[in-house]
């Protein structure tokens, strides 16, 4: 990686902070510094407004209604779908299923493709980067079917080696899924080239974008996924809501996997008919509110321009980790070229918990421990990190104060 560094000049950071209220607050009487965006990201105004107006002036339920707030309930929603189709650069507004995020997207397309299509002795690839929501759902898969789950290995910066990916795909090889980013140690995977691989030997590709959205632009068609899941919540958007993109032959050929109202077209007890895409994967009232927020939050960082976030987080990821360099017995993990703005990180002397603890008394907030990626921590020989993870509202000054925090820490522990 060049370290290389080149501010950015026409991103107005501080300006951009404003939009984010919980930033002005202070934390144990400190002024916070949030640095835990790969878990979860702050939401802006424009994000916060647009849930109160919805509850406030718009609440009804979607599809079914004739009266006026059902219509405009169903207008917003579909509005929705509409912009993250747009976002993902995807064909149709029926590629678009809202989830409640990327673990329920990668589920679905495990238990309704996968259970549908997988035979014993079939094989699924995946990465030894994963995040545990895309290597759990397909274990329970592989178990069901007899079919059994491959892992690609990483290099020591934390990269998925390629060639050893493309050995792995046999003529077994049903399913590839990894991640566009790593949340644990910000690695991003070639995934166009990957799905070129996986695709050449028969496979269908499944990406876990919950670290790609946030930080760089997604072209679905271009990338030539059949399925590109994510979660709103790291993309400045609300918990509990997410999309998932798939190819329309594949979503129209897949069975329902979870039964109820709105999926449906007509039901007897003797048989029911399925609505058409995307509905057939939408059982239930959905979560309205939080996808029009979702859309909110896609628009926002649209209007901030997402060419000029990628290139702050960049800058960021750059300053930090040469600031990170003056710290005695810190251990970068994952120093891939191509890399989002993420860094984890061992000290020598203290247990990342520890650090957490002491950066957290001066109003720092990072993730420790392992991530969600325990098989990743066993690779590279560490019960857990600790993690620093940059979102389009952090700044330098802030990657100064958890360098002088980490001095701290080894003034306690050193
Ligand atoms: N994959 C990656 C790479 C992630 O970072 C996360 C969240 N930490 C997930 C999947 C799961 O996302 P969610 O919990 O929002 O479903």
């Amino acid at each position: 990686m060049s370290l290389a560094i080149s501010h950015s000049v026409t991103y107005d950071v501080d300006r951009v902070r404003r939009d984010f209220p919980i930033l002005q607050r202070s934390v144990r009487g400190r002024q916070l510094v949030y640095l835990d965006n790969a878990a979860t990201t702050q939401k802006p105004q424009q994000v916060i407004d647009r849930l109160t107006r919805y509850y406030r002036e718009e609440n009804s339920n979607v599809h079914r209604g004739v009266h006026y707030l059902s219509e405009v309930a169903t207008a917003a929603y579909e509005g929705a779908r509409t912009t993250i189709q747009r976002f993902l650069n995807a064909k149709s507004e029926k590629e678009i299923v809202f989830t409640r995020g990327t673990t329920e997207g990668i589920n679905l397309v495990a238990q309704s493709w996968g259970r549908k299509n997988l035979r014993g002795g079939d094989e699924v690839l995946i990465t030894a980067i994963e995040h545990h929501s895309n290597i759990v759902p397909w274990q329970l898969l592989c178990a069901e079917k007899g079919a059994t789950l491959r892992v690609a290995p990483v290099n020591d910066a934390g990269e998925v080696i390629v060639e050893e990916f493309a050995k792995l795909l046999t003529d077994r090889t049903k399913i590839a899924a990894f991640g566009h980013a790593s949340n644990a140690l910000g690695t991003i995977n070639p995934v166009r080239q990957m799905t070129e691989l996986a695709h050449a030997a028969g496979a269908i590709v499944v990406i876990d974008g919950a670290q790609g959205v946030p930080h760089l632009p997604i072209d679905v068609q271009e990338i030539g996924c059949d399925f590109y899941t994510f979660s709103g919540h790291k993309v400045y958007g609300p918990t509990g809501i997410g999309a998932l993109y798939g190819r329309e032959a594949l979503l129209d050929a897949m069975p329902p996997w979870m039964g109820g109202g709105d999926m449906i077209l007509s039901v007897s007890f003797e048989k029911t008919t399925y609505n058409a895409l995307p509905y057939k994967f939408e059982a239930g009232t959905p979560n309205i509110a939080d996808a029009i927020g979702l859309a909110t939050a896609l628009d926002y960082i649209g209007s901030l321009g997402l060419e000029k976030i990628a290139a702050h987080e960049h800058d960021l990821l750059l300053y930090a980790t040469e600031r990170l360099q003056e710290i005695k017995g810190l251990r970068i993990i994952g120093t891939s070229r191509q890399k989002a703005s993420v860094i984890s990180f061992t000290l020598e002397t203290v247990h990342p918990h520890d650090i957490g603890t002491i950066l957290d008394q001066e109003g720092i907030a990072i993730r420790t421990g392992h991530h969600c990626a325990q098989p990743l921590m066993m690779r590279f020989n560490v019960p857990a990190t600790g993690r620093a993870s940059f979102g389009l509202y952090n700044t330098r000054a802030e990657a100064d104060a958890l360098v002088e925090g980490l001095k701290k820490v080894l003034e306690v522990f050193g």
